[in-house]
């Protein structure tokens, strides 16, 4: 016969799932409504509100995805594309990859843009793929690429999108809550995120939102989007403005009270004093990693503060290294992934996560496995050099 399952407490400093506080962990647990029922009907109201903070939008149509980020992005593709649009998909890491399979699948031709895994998204490259393709109707690219912990440039990429006359699909899975991110501001058109990245929240919801302009291209859709579950017009019918509420699927109740609960944490510690803490750790585990004699995959001012991609010295046993940390530190970082794979780590300081703490946590668990393996690092000096940082 089976028994309950009781997980271990780990330090999640991977690509995400991050460390989800007990606090939302506790609102997960509060006894489940109905998903009609008028509290809950007034809690999606405010998680509505929040998600606008989060996003810095106005945007009406704003709502969490009831399913992981890769649903959240499938739902941007499908509302906005129909067969035989031609879309701009920029490629630096992993999930521009995916984000060409969508347009694929919804009949649309993708004109690639890649770039070098570690760097970001050309835009000269970018304002080329225009010049030869005018009748491109949707840019697509990742703002902060998972696969390689880089930042590129969303403002500059959506404006020469609205200058094109063509809408952005913005894959903000990891930076909502991370680094800047102005939906408004920006001009950015359809935006999905997730809740395990930077907003620390259990995985399973997508926050998404649409500008007016995206909106107006979904009502004036020449026939349906292949997706019944994700068609926008369906789902606003339940998460719509009015009072109104037809029911469409059943929320993820209880998920819902946690990504609440992060939200109002999100909004109490205020966005920017989220972004300078991230920051501010992130620069502490860079110092400690370079003072151990690590060095980091990404140029300075590309980098990732939510996730950092560290070279894996010679001759170090990857695989290895990474199950004593799990095992016996109960701390997971990432693998490298696609081209990165035995290449690099992923440190990830996300949300809950990025904390002095785990900075300490991870420089001291990372250099005992390293000196366990008789890696050529330099020991006695990540700590100095994090603490200087953290201090300072
Ligand atoms: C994690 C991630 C996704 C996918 O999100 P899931 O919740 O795993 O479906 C998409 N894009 C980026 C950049 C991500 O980091």
């Amino acid at each position: 016969m089976a028994s309950s399952f009781y997980p271990p407490q780990r330090t999640l400093m991977g690509p995400g799932p991050s460390d989800v506080s007990a606090r939302v962990l506790g609102a997960l647990s509060r006894p489940t409504i109905g998903h009609l029922d008028p509290l809950f009907v007034t809690l999606m109201d405010e998680i509505k509100v929040l998600l606008q903070y989060a996003f810095q939008t106005t945007n009406e149509l704003t709502l969490p995805v009831s399913a992981p980020g890769s649903a959240g992005m499938e739902a941007c593709f499908v509302n906005l594309l129909s067969p035989g649009d031609k879309v701009i998909v920029c490629q630096n890491g992993v999930f521009g990859g995916r984000m060409k399979e969508n347009v694929e699948r919804c009949g649309a031709t993708a004109i690639m843009v890649e770039d070098t895994w570690g760097e970001p998204v050309s835009v000269d490259k970018v304002i080329a793929a225009f010049d030869e393709h005018p009748d491109t109707c949707v840019l697509a690219f990742v703002h902060a690429e998972t696969s390689t912990g880089v930042r590129s440039d969303a403002a500059a990429l959506c404006k020469l999108a609205t200058e094109r006359n063509a809408l952005s699909i913005v894959d903000a899975v990891t930076s909502l809550g991370g680094i800047e991110l102005l939906v408004d501001e920006w001009g950015a058109d359809a935006v999905y995120s997730g809740t395990q990245k930077c907003l620390s929240c259990v995985p399973g919801v997508s926050p998404v939102t649409f500008s007016p302009r995206a909106v107006e291209r979904i009502n004036n859709r020449g026939h349906k989007v292949q997706s019944w579950f994700l068609d926008m017009q369906l789902v606003m019918g339940y998460w719509g403005g009015s009072s109104k509420r037809a029911y469409h699927h059943t929320a993820p109740v209880n998920a819902l009270y946690a990504l609440h609960e992060s939200l109002v944490m999100l909004q109490e510690e205020g966005l920017e004093a989220a972004h300078r803490r991230h920051r501010h750790n992130h620069l502490a585990l860079v110092a400690g990693l370079e003072a151990m004699g690590l060095s980091m995959v990404v140029a300075p001012e590309y980098r990732l503060p939510q996730l950092n991609l560290v070279n894996i010295p010679e001759g170090v046993d990857d695989a290895a290294l990474r199950s004593t940390l799990l095992e016996e530190f109960d701390l997971e970082i990432g693998a490298g992934l696609g081209a990165l794979a035995g290449k690099a780590w992923r440190i990830g300081l996300m949300g809950f996560a990025s904390s002095e703490r785990n900075v300490i946590t991870c420089l001291n668990a990372l250099e005992a496995v390293l000196l366990r393996q008789h890696a050529a690092i330099n020991p006695g000096k990540a700590l100095n050099a994090a603490q200087a940082v953290l201090k300072g």
